[in-house]
This record gives structure tokens, C-alpha cells and sequence, in this order.
């Protein structure tokens, strides 16, 4: 009965080896052939698997890999829906129903251009949903857009995929203190002290935010070169219940 999250990207919108990048971090990574793709991730459950997000542009082949029954769409910058482009147009057979929220705007011409995704269905702030076993609790995050972390619930295990975000809403934060996650995955964008700090979290937010709702553990995506760089300079501690994502990890929640 556990769920599981395995993250199919870590990095923040331009990636890393950030393209055309020159510093160690992007050059090191480039030469291990190691890279943070476009922030996303599987949530499994029972014998179900949704995609949480669609930055990846090779989405037909982490279909035949993991049979997504569902898309969950955080906000639709275009580092979290670029993916879906190269499959729309697919088998008019389908119908892959997508999950959001309610932003007229959309990115590009995809919500007038659906093709074979379904985006009727979308999600609105705090009104839990069942889909397939699991309930899914949408809530409110601080991004430039309309954006909406996701609470999932399977038997009792409770994971929390918030980004993007700069902090967290006030109701969402008193949400979370009661709803109380296994696991919080955190939007961490920039190291401390970032400059332009305006929708994401830079190390000293994301470490505030794990000690207020204090989960068993805390895992950082949506991650920056700077941030890279910064840890692999400072060689940081972080406290030992909080990690840094990779592309590829899996956690369970037992
Ligand atoms: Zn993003
Ligand atoms: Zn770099
Ligand atoms: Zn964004």
C-alpha cells in the first residue's frame, strides 16, 4: 500500500547545464553527461501511474514507460507544459484527461488547440478530489502565474509536490500544518540571498518552510546552476531529513 514519486526532472526553467553556460557546475555536468531536466515527476500508486507536469519534451516515451492514466499540471509556464505540444496531435482515439487550474490564458494555443488532451476537468483550491484510489488536494502557491502544489493521499501516505513558489499563501501554510505530509517536495530554485528572488524559493525560504510544517523529510527540485554551483562551493549542510532531488530518484512512502 505505499505510494511512490519518481522525480523525471529537477531542474528550473532553463535547466542545467544551463545552454551556453560557462561556469563549473555546467561544464562539469555536460562532461559527466549528467543533466536537471524540466521540473516534473510520476506519482505510482497501487497499479497507477500520473505525470505531474509536462516539461519534458519526450513525453512518448515516458508514456510507454509508465501507462500515465492522468497528466496534473501544476501552471502552465512553459518549462511545466512544453511536453504536451509533441503529443496533442497524437491517436484521435485517446483522450488524456489533464488536471490544472482554472487559467483562461493557458500557454500558447493548447487550451484552444487541445487535440487529444482533455483539459475539462481542472482543479480548483482546496476541493479534494478522488481519481483512481488516490485523493489529491490542490492548493494555492505564490508564482507569477496561477500555480497549485498538490497534496496526494493513498491509504494514509501523505506526499506534498509544491512548485512553483516563492513562500507559501497563508492558508495554504495552515493547511499543511494540519494536513501534515510524509514527505514535501519544495520548489528551490536559487541559492541564499538570490538578487531576483521573485517566484521561487532560494535555499533559506525552502529550509523555512520544511522546519514550519516539519514533514518526516523534505526533497528540493525546480533547481538552478547558481544553487549547483553554490553548494558544490560552499559544501553546505543541510538538516538530515532534507535532500536534494536528482533526475531519476525514486522515493516510496511505506
Ligand atoms: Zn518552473
Ligand atoms: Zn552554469
Ligand atoms: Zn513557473
Amino acid at each position: 500500500m505505499s505510494i511512490k514519486l519518481t522525480f523525471l526532472g529537477t531542474g528550473d526553467a532553463g535547466g542545467v547545464p544551463l545552454f551556453g553556460c560557462n561556469c563549473s557546475i555546467c561544464l562539469q555536468m555536460k562532461k559527466d553527461g549528467i543533466r536537471r531536466s524540466p521540473c516534473s515527476a510520476v506519482i505510482s500508486f497501487g497499479s497507477c501511474s500520473f505525470l505531474i507536469d509536462a516539461g519534458r519534451t519526450d513525453l512518448l516515451a515516458l508514456f510507454d514507460q509508465y501507462q500515465f492514466k492522468r497528466i496534473l499540471l501544476t501552471h502552465y509556464h512553459a518549462d511545466h507544459v512544453q511536453g504536451l505540444f509533441h503529443i496533442r496531435w497524437g491517436n484521435p482515439a485517446l483522450n488524456i484527461p489533464v488536471h490544472g487550474p482554472v487559467d483562461e490564458q493557458g500557454c500558447a494555443d493548447l487550451l484552444k488547440h487541445p487535440g487529444i488532451l482533455d483539459f475539462t476537468d481542472q482543479m480548483i483550491p482546496f476541493l479534494c478530489r478522488e481519481f483512481n484510489g488516490i485523493s489529491i488536494t490542490p492548493v494555492p502557491l505564490n508564482h507569477s502565474k496561477l500555480t497549485l502544489g498538490y497534496c496526494f493521499d493513498y491509504k494514509g501516505k501523505r506526499v506534498a509536490y509544491l512548485t512553483d513558489t516563492l513562500g507559501l499563501p497563508l492558508e495554504t501554510e495552515s493547511f499543511l500544518l494540519s494536513w501534515q505530509p510524509d514527505i514535501l517536495i519544495l520548489d528551490c530554485s536559487h541559492p541564499p540571498g538570490h538578487a531576483h528572488m521573485r517566484n521561487h524559493n532560494d535555499l533559506m525560504t525552502a529550509l523555512c518552510i520544511h522546519n514550519k510544517i516539519s514533514p518526516a523529510e523534505s526533497w528540493l527540485t525546480h533547481i538552478g546552476h547558481e544553487l549547483e554551483l553554490y553548494w558544490h562551493a560552499q559544501g553546505i549542510e543541510l538538516p538530515s531529513n532534507v535532500f536534494i532531488a536528482t533526475d531519476g530518484y525514486q522515493l516510496t512512502v511505506r
